[in-house]
């Protein structure tokens, strides 16, 4: 059977599952852990390093360490967020060749989608382990706030990655179908999904097998992240003022107060003090080793934090007001994303819906599960389960003066299209540029640009004569499309889109390629790697056997020559291995196996010799 694994590509954690005799269930990591970290690392030697791997060194390596880029997916360089990644975390982010971001990493250059691709073959990789059969095919999840340019790069990086990518979902409503799964429900639901980067809720409708969004809203860059900088802020202010020495330069310094920080605020979700303990945090140039001891309350960290959970809070109201609905219309309210753990969360939320938050489904894994859920049901077309869901941005076209023309509107349920008739406004045009823009501003530039249309090849006319119709539509995944028709002919026109962030075809393929070839070399580098420990195993046993061995045989003459010839097979093989010669460690392995079958022989004949 076909297996696609549903994937949840967090900003902090990764987790893969799968439908696994109708249940669905996630596949654990090579460690045995359910969640796998977002962190991508180069190490000195130039292998790269994803999940527990990377996250181990980071302290070491941080600017050879990628976290949380997420937060960076489908963004651009001149963006809120390109600035805030830039300024706060300690790997290099470059400019790229289409307005883009870029990490550099050690020498190389990596587009964002590409970090997220490793990621995501760890995530295949282990399912394939799991399966013991290949994979190609995912269903991947979404913030439900990610524009087009944040869906397609993750589509993007699925295809480096060798995933098809069959459905993207959103995190909430996917998280709503892991809770509302083989219940027959008949609910209204808020999700309230804060996680480690990003932040979502979507109310929505369940009856009968169909989980209909009625709205959504969020902000993808408000999650743990953000609770994390205003502790470190407050950590890098309090030992400044006692020590007088600035650290903010010190990137290893700072990697240390960031992991202490989300350390910190975990353990305070379950106890009301803890301690930051980071010896010889910095050395002054004159040598002086300074340390950091500081201790958190529940209270500081809700003053420093408070702000943060209150904007999530408004995000809420607006969604309600979006379904036109009051919080006491609603039956229940899940909480997803490891950051609900934090008890003012779950206490602002309580108060704002008047509900105590439902506790029956693990934050850190429904959103896997859900997608799992909806992989399953792609592929045998399940028909008891429908998945309606919205559109979280409106989409529309610049026009004269520089504002927004508004074609769909947000919170319409996708798959949805809307056309819209453009003329030509001067004699013989045989072109029109287009600005395709999602958002909620009056204003063009206020909103995220997806792209530049041309429609190109009309009919030669006097102005006003030549009227095409543009047709965008917004896929099931969320993604936008355009086409175009000639209303008088009813040809269709070509269009070409110009990439204004991401990578273009050529790039993309290019990056598949080379992720095939890296998979296959980290297959064929693991195969050499088993084969090494199997021919280290068979040297000791034969080693092992050596006293055995010479005691059965000797005084013959064949014994001598056997035992000479099984020394140095293993004397071969073990310069071998010390070479690291790959080439000849098949034909060593056929040697050794062949002595040891040789040795077990004599063994057996000696053990018949002495029962008879
Ligand atoms: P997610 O993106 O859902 O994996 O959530 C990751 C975020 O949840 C990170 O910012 C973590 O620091 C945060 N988190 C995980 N466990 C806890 C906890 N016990 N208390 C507070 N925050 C947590």
């Amino acid at each position: 059977m076909d297996h696609v694994v549903g994937i949840d590509l967090g900003t902090t954690n990764t987790c893969v599952a799968i439908i696994e005799a109708g249940t669905p269930r996630v596949i654990p990591n090579k460690g045995g852990y359910a969640i796998t970290p977002s962190m991508v690392a180069i190490s000195e030697s130039g292998k790269r390093l994803v999940g527990h791997l990377a996250k181990r060194q980071v302290v070491t390596n941080p600017v050879n360490t990628i976290y949380a880029v997420k937060r960076l997916i489908g963004r651009k360089w001149n963006s809120t967020a390109g600035r805030t990644v830039a300024q706060t975390c300690p790997y290099t982010i470059v400019e790229g060749p289409h307005g883009d971001i870029r990490l550099k990493i050690r020498e190389h250059v990596y587009s964002v989608p590409e970090i997220s691709a490793f990621i995501l073959a760890e995530m295949k990789m282990i399912a394939e382990q799991y399966l013991g059969s290949p994979i190609d095919k995912a269903v991947i999840t979404v913030p439900a706030y990610f524009n087009d340019n944040q869906r397609q790069a993750t589509k993007d990086a699925g295809r480096i990655a060798g995933l098809e990518v069959i459905r993207i979902i959103n995190e909430p409503t996917a998280a709503a179908l892991a809770y509302g799964f083989g219940k027959n429900l008949e609910r209204k639901v808020a999700v309230y999904d804060l996680g480690g980067g990003t932040f979502d809720v979507s109310i929505l409708d369940i009856g009968h097998g169909v989980f209909e969004v009625i709205s959504t809203a969020g902000d993808t860059f408000l999650g743990g992240e953000n609770f994390d900088l205003r502790v470190m802020q407050y950590l890098i202010e309090t030992f400044e003022e006692d020590t007088g020495v600035a650290i903010r330069e010190d990137r290893m310094a700072m990697q240390r107060l960031k992991d202490a920080a989300e350390k910190a605020r975990c353990e305070l979700s379950n106890v009301r003090e803890t301690t930051i303990e980071l010896p010889f945090l910095h050395t002054t140039p004159s040598g002086r080793h300074l340390h950091m001891h500081e201790t958190l309350t529940v209270q500081q960290l809700e003053d420093l934090t408070e702000d943060l959970v209150d904007e999530t809070v408004k995000i809420c109201q607006r969604t309600l007001e979006s379904a036109k609905l009051e919080a006491k219309d609603l039956d229940d309210v899940v909480l997803v994303g490891g950051m609900t753990r934090m008890p003012l969360v779950q206490r602002k939320v309580a108060a704002f819906f008047g509900i105590e938050p439902c506790k029956g489904v693990h934050p850190d894994e429904v959103v896997a599960l859900g997608a799992a859920i909806q992989a399953g049901a792609l592929v045998d077309s399940t028909p008891e389960l429908l998945l309606l869901d919205v559109t979280p941005h409106s989409l529309g076209i610049m026009i004269v003066g520089g504002y927004f023309h508004r074609l769909i509107e947000q919170n319409t349920t996708i798959p949805t299209r809307a056309g819209h008739v453009f003329t030509t406004v001067r004699d013989n045009q045989t072109s029109v540029k287009i600005l395709v823009l999602q958002g909620e501003s009056d204003k063009a530039a206020e909103n995220e640009m997806l792209g530049e249309f041309i429609l190109s090849g009309l009919r030669r006319a006097p102005r006003g004569q030549v009227e095409v119709e543009v047709t965008f539509s917004i896929s099931v995944d969320g993604i936008v499309s355009v086409s175009a028709k000639d209303l008088e002919t009813g040809r269709e026109q070509s269009i070409t889109v110009t990439a204004t962030s991401g990578l273009t075809e050529d790039e993309l393929k290019d990056l598949v390629k080379q992720s095939q070839s890296y998979m296959l070399e980290l297959r064929a580098s693991e195969e050499i790697e088993r084969r090494r420990q199997q021919a280290e195993k068979l040297i000791d046993t034969i080693r092992g056997l050596f006293p055995q061995v010479q005691e059965a045989m000797s005084g013959t003459r064949f014994g001598r020559d056997a035992i000479a010839k099984a020394e140095a097979v293993v004397q071969r093989a073990e310069e071998d291995l010390a070479r690291g010669d790959a080439r000849t460690l098949l034909d060593t392995m056929q040697s050794l196996d062949r002595t040891l079958g040789m040795f077990k022989n004599v063994m057996h004949k000696k053990s018949e010799a002495a029962h008879r």
